[in-house]
């Protein structure tokens, strides 16, 4: 089977002939179908974070396919049946976060194309308990995204209590942001989007963005302090500044929940105003296994859109490369050619 591998940070990745894996006790083998390229594969591929991944590794962990082999002891999946493989690709079960319904915090957590091969690949293993299904009617390319883009916005917005009425802004209109815009439109909140491509401004529009803040030309925290301070602002955009710009837009009592990871990202708050404002600042990380049930339900109800582009597996150095330069209509997806 082919796979795209990262043989040492920060060089290209090189696509590689593999044998099939064999699932263990509790794993499946998954044939893939489609593969979304989330900005943390490259994150990932770079060593940008303290944690780093050991290479060899492949990346991915929005894969979505049929469930292809069984590990003893698995009984709820079939062979045939389509699943997602998420970021939590398994938790201990045991500890506090895990009986608290806070697993994607569990210390003994294994993170899918990080700590375990992941979704650039024909075929992967999987935990059978961390796989997800995914409803019937949902297209594999949609699905893709919404395993990690729309799971992660989806949680930052319910962590935010986003409620009708408020106004939510979101930095970053790329593969999560443009899943947060509708998420928070779901939600009933007026939504202030925040990019620097007028492609991105666009797109947001399209999906129901009332508020277009082009971060180039203006400073989006004057923009939302016009329309009043937000009530929350999810930070989805790879870059400290535009952390330090949307604190600045958030009203007294505001929330800044913090979803993207910039490498080495640090940002500077003014203690006094944090402290007088009674703001909050969250960190979250992606959603639980409900979670993402949730995610597959709305859209399998028709209540959201995935906007992405297929590519195949062959163009993945080509694909970060245009992520990096925010050239990407939301989402890459690798799609596989099924047959034989
Ligand atoms: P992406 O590259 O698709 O989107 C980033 C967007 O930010 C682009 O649209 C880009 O044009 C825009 N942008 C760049 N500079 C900006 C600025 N100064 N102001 C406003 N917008 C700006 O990335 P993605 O896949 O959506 O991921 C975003 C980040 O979220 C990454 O760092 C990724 O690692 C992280 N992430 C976090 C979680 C989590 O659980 N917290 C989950 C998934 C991804
Ligand atoms: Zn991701
Ligand atoms: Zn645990």
């Amino acid at each position: 089977m082919k796979a795209a591998v990262v043989r040492a940070l920060g060089e290209p990745l090189v696509i590689e002939d593999r044998p099939d894996p064999e699932p263990g006790p509790g794993q499946v083998r998954i044939r893939l179908e489609a593969s979304g390229l989330c900005h943390t594969d490259i994150h990932a591929a770079h060593g940008d974070w303290p944690v780093k991944p050991s290479p060899p590794f492949v990346p991915g962990h929005e894969g979505v396919g049929r469930v292809e082999a069984l590990g003893d002891g698995v009984t709820h999946l079939r062979i045939g049946q389509r699943v997602a493989v998420p970021w939590l690709g398994q938790a201990c079960g045991r500890c506090q976060y895990c009986l608290s319904g806070w697993e994607t915090l569990c210390e003994r957590q294994v993170n899918t194309g990080y700590g375990c091969d992941g979704g650039y690949a024909e075929k992967m293993i999987a935990s059978a308990d961390f796989a997800q299904p995914v409803p019937d009617g949902i297209d594999p390319r949609d699905a893709a995204p919404l395993t990690c883009a729309g799971v992660t916005t989806y949680k930052a917005l319910k962590v935010a209590e986003v409620r009708p009425a408020q106004l939510v802004a979101i930095s970053g209109i790329g593969g999560l942001g443009h899943l947060a815009v509708q998420y928070a439109k779901i939600a009933g909140a007026t939504v202030a989007a925040i990019d620097v491509t007028d492609a991105k401004l666009e797109l947001a529009r399209e999906l129901g963005a009332d508020i277009l803040i082009d971060a180039r030309k203006e400073d989006p925290a004057e923009v939302l302090q016009r329309h009043g301070g937000a009530h929350t602002v999810l930070a989805c955009a790879v870059n400290d500044a535009a952390f330090e710009a949307a604190y600045g837009g958030l009203r007294r009592g505001g929330k800044l929940v913090m979803v993207a990871l910039p490498a080495h990202g640090t940002v500077r708050l003014p203690i006094f105003d944090t402290v007088l404002k009674g703001i909050s600042v969250i960190g979250s990380i992606v959603g639980t296994r409900q979670d993402l049930a949730e995610v597959f339900q709305l859209h399998a109800a028709g209540r959201t859109r995935v906007i992405s582009v297929s590519r195949e597996l062959e163009t993945v150095n080509e694909s970060f490369q245009d992520v990096l330069h925010g050239d990407v209509d939301a989402r890459i997806v690798f799609e596989f050619p099924q047959g034989g």
